[in-house]
């Protein structure tokens, strides 16, 4: 089974409970959505995963390995923020492959694995090209390229897509499922979008101040909606 393993964890900032009890059990090549209202601990309970913050409780396994204790760098994750700053005076191959120059990959190696990621995402064409010349669209594929690269055990994104305009939304939405679809990489997706959820996730779960209020695929959330939270949150008729 593997995948990654969420057991407890909650996480206070001194008398705030942020996140008061999150667990989870995700399966490899899972598309798991976390979505709840704005303050809900959405970003928190990613950023734990990513090691990013630490729990102030529970356990974390990614893989059968217990991750708990170590550092982002060490979780073979790799994390897509809202916020892709790319490098300004880096091509975009470079930008693709910054993280594995960083591990001190080998040239060809590095070259492969960017030429493999920038076809998938069909920015190909542009490695040579700037960040300045490119559009948002492909910058934010680009900055997916730089998490495919490092080929990780899972992706971790908080709100990819909301610089975007809205028609721009909908089309990389599309390519997000259309890459999870050909690479079956398990990701972890955060949205405070109800529409996003519903129609990208393998399971969604709902989240309401710091709780975990249902955990379903989108099928039996819109059937059978576990409270009225959840039944007005996704606009189900239940
Ligand atoms: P979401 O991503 O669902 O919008 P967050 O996880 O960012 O929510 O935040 C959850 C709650 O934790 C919010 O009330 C937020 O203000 C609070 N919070 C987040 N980070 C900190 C921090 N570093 N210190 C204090 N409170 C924080
Ligand atoms: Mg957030």
């Amino acid at each position: 089974m593997a995948g990654i393993s969420i057991q407890g964890v909650h996480k206070s900032y001194g008398a705030l409970n942020v996140l008061k009890e999150f667990s989870l059990e995700i399966t490899d090549g899972e598309f798991v959505v976390l979505v709840g209202p704005s303050g809900c601990g959405k970003s928190t309970m990613l950023k734990i995963l990513a090691g990013l913050e630490a729990a102030s409780g529970g356990k974390i396994l990614i893989g059968d390995r217990d991750v708990t204790d170590l550092a982002p760098g060490d979780r073979d994750i790799a994390m897509v923020f809202q916020n892709y700053a790319l490098y300004p005076h880096l091509t975009v191959g470079q930008n693709i492959g910054f993280g594995l120059k960083m591990r001190g990959m080998a040239k060809t190696e590095i070259d492969k694995r960017v030429q493999a990621a920038a076809r998938i995402l069909a920015v190909d064409h542009l490695l040579d090209r700037r960040p300045k010349a490119l559009s948002g669209g492909q910058r934010q594929r680009v900055a997916l390229g730089r998490a495919i690269v490092r080929e990780p055990r899972a992706f971790l994104m908080d709100e990819p897509l909301s610089n975007l305009d809205a028609k721009l939304r909908v089309h990389t939405r599309a390519e997000i499922s259309a890459l999870h679809k050909r690479i079956g990489v398990t990701t972890v997706y955060v949205t405070h979008d109800q529409i996003e959820a519903m129609t990208m996730a393998d399971r969604v779960v709902i989240m309401r101040d710091g709780l975990v209020q249902q955990i379903a695929d989108p099928d039996t959330l819109f059937q059978k909606p576990i409270n009225l939270f959840v039944a007005s949150f996704i606009g189900s008729p239940g």
